[in-house]
């Protein structure tokens, strides 16, 4: 049996101010010692004006990193109002969020650039969570498999082997996020395992058995455990619950 990373990742998105945050992330660092198994990652992405302040609230706290939302796919240069992976890098930052939905639609990132921020990212030492999904409409039409699989082939499968064995997947339907319409447990199995075999036939079993594939869209202490029971379910990433600790840290218990 394949022992994959699980991870509860908490997407702040543009919420909490600093102070806002390090009351949240102490709150979320005293439940999770307490009470978290030591073999679920914890991982915290808030803004990036809070970074900085969060890496150092989780100094010595085993199992929570922090992630960046978003970064450019440059090193340096003339690029107003962006951060790069170094600039996250030297400051602690362990994985970066690339390819959210709302990156997608909003900020009209493509899978091709979603490519090079994939390659900035392993470059500089920063583990990818690298998200996909369909939006109801693609879903309707019957074409949710092929799409999300496309995604994944046109922003991931340039990488070799080595690579590829560092990246996170989070599967996120667009019509689950934010809306309280969860994915059920079968409708997130069944793309988990598409998207598995999909990895297998390009990187081999061992390494698609060893990719943690987390599960996005209105995940809530409610119907994590459901989620989580599921084969190739390895954990969540949380918008909306990750704003309340309490909620949060129960998600994360939900293995
Ligand atoms: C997300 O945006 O990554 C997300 C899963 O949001 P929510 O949990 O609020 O649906």
């Amino acid at each position: 049996m394949i022992m994959r990373q699980k991870i509860v990742a908490g997407n702040w998105k543009m919420n909490n101010t600093i102070e806002e945050g390090k009351k949240l992330t102490s709150e979320i660092v005293n439940m999770v010692k307490d009470e978290v198994s030591g073999n679920v990652q914890v991982i915290l992405a808030p803004p990036y004006l809070n970074l900085l302040t969060t890496v150092g609230l989780l100094q010595g706290a085993k199992n929570i990193s922090v992630s960046a939302q978003n970064c450019n796919e440059n090193p340096s240069g003339a690029f107003t109002g962006e951060v790069s992976i170094p600039m996250l890098k030297a400051i602690g930052v362990n994985y970066v969020i690339i390819g959210h939905s709302e990156r997608r639609e909003y900020f009209n990132e493509t899978n091709d650039q979603l490519a090079h921020k994939v390659d900035a990212a392993l470059n500089g030492g920063i583990t990818p969570i690298f998200c996909c999904g369909e939006t109801l409409s693609t879903r309707e039409a019957g074409n949710h498999f092929d799409y999300v699989c496309n995604q994944l082939t046109e922003s991931l499968f340039h990488l070799n082997n080595e690579d590829f064995s560092k990246i996170v997947i989070a599967y996120e339907p667009i019509w689950a996020i934010g809306t309280g319409v969860t994915a059920s447990s079968a409708q997130a199995q069944e793309m988990h395992k598409k998207l598995r075999e999909h990895l297998a036939s390009k990187y081999g079993q061992e390494i698609a058995d060893a990719t943690s594939i987390l599960y996005g869209g209105s995940c809530k202490p409610d119907n994590a455990k459901e989620l989580f029971a599921c084969a190739d379910v390895d954990g969540g990433l949380i918008g909306g619950a990750s704003l309340k600790s309490r909620d949060f840290v129960d998600i994360a218990k939900s293995f």
